[in-house]
């Protein structure tokens, strides 16, 4: 077919087509192009680019893994981060100290999880006034522990993707289309089309998906759920009292929730582990009473003196695999492969699940 009947409008068929642009998706773009520099890179994004899971993530990098796969992927994302670090003037990534509280019995697992081999220790009698003053009324339970680990990062997820997308819409031949809601792909000759929800299409040699929290939406729903994604609402407080300068992440490692200081924000970032399954990015989703009431019991039990600061935060929608293991896989055609479930870690783990998804586009084994 030729190209004239497979395009339309102004844009050219391209070498690689990248549906989204979230962190995933612009580290895909980013890589395609730092490998070969003369690719044509047509990005494609429902609505405005910054849409998504990304610009709302907290940015928490902590390279752990509760599998062997979490911990191989969370491991190359580490050093691809330094990778990046080297090559971007500003990265925006900082070290922050992370202490750990865990059931006793649970500390071999967290030592287990920790993807770079190192382990946690206890905390001195120093560093826990120093923690007392910093998470007001710090408590735990005698079957819990306070555990230190080596210092976890924190970046700006939207910031790098900002960077990322600027890098590669530099280049001649790249292409940032908005608005181009992709609701179907197919073989067209030699090529892949991607016709929009309007009836429009371009084309590409090759198709990334990486469409965060829309998995279950667009072209590759069926091959997404194949492979067990669901979605879920991620919910992430605020706790409006400005943390001090240096001041540490808390993990509360077996409820799956963290409080990250957020200097930018003036504020804490309080992760939880929200219980809303099935809640897709295209419907109303609020902080509601039930996910307020998770986040009071655990700071009742572990730092009350922040209840009364508790105000507002972050919920959008993630899309999760089976075992929060990203997944990286052809959809239907060789030619198309979708990169999905961030599964609330999607930031930490975009680097790995970029590399896999050009690897297994371009035929390289790892
Ligand atoms: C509140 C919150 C806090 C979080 N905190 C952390 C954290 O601390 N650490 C961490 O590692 N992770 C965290 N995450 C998870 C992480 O943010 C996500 O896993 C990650 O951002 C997903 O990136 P993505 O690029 O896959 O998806 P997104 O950023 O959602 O981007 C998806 C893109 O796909 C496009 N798209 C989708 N479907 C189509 C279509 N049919 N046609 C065209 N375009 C389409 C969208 O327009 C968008 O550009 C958090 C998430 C949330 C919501």
């Amino acid at each position: 077919m030729s190209d004239r009947t497979t395009a339309t409008g102004a844009v050219p068929p391209h070498d690689l087509a990248v549906v989204g642009t979230g962190v995933v998706g612009a580290l895909t773009a980013y890589y395609a192009v730092r490998r070969d520099p003369g690719l044509r890179v047509l990005l494609l994004t429902h609505d405005a680019r910054g849409t998504g899971a990304t610009r709302l993530s907290a940015g928490f990098d902590t390279p752990t893994g509760h599998s062997a796969a979490q911990r191989v992927l969370a491991a190359r994302s580490t050093a691809l981060f330094a990778g990046l670090a080297a090559e971007l003037p500003d990265v925006q990534r900082a070290p922050v100290d992370a202490y750990w509280l865990v059931g006793r019995d649970n500390r071999a697992a967290l030592d287990a999880s920790m993807a770079d081999g190192g382990r946690t220790s206890a905390v001195d009698p120093d560093r826990r006034e120093m923690l007392a003053g910093t998470f007001p009324g710090l408590t735990h339970g005698d079957d819990e522990v306070l555990l230190a680990s080596a210092p976890m990062t924190a970046g700006r997820p939207q910031w790098l993707t900002d960077q990322l997308l600027d890098r590669v819409l530099s280049r001649p031949g790249s292409t940032l289309l908005e608005g181009f809601r992709v609701t179907a792909m197919r073989r067209a000759g030699s090529r892949i089309e991607l016709v929009a929800a309007d009836g429009s299409r371009v084309t590409a040699d090759k198709a990334a998906v990486a469409p965060g929290p829309w998995a279950l939406a667009g072209p590759v729903a069926e091959a997404a759920r194949d492979r067990g994604a669901r979605v879920k609402k991620v919910v992430a407080f605020h706790i409006m009292s400005p943390p001090p300068p240096g001041a540490p992440a808390l993990v509360f490692e077996d409820a799956d929730a963290f409080l990250l200081p957020h200097h930018p924000g003036g504020h804490w970032i309080f992760s939880i582990t929200s219980p809303d399954w099935d809640r897709g990015p295209d419907e109303p989703l609020v902080i509601d009473a039930r996910d307020r009431s998770l986040a009071r019991k655990l700071l009742a039990r572990h730092v009350p003196g922040f209840l009364p600061y508790l105000l507002g935060g972050r919920v959008f929608s993630d899309c999760f695999t089976p075992g929060h293991v990203p997944v990286v896989g052809t959809a239907d055609d060789d030619a198309v492969v979708m990169a999905i479930g961030g599964s609330g870690s999607g930031y930490r783990l975009a680097p790995a699940m970029a590399e896999d998804t050009l690897d297994l586009l371009y035929g390289r084994t790892r």
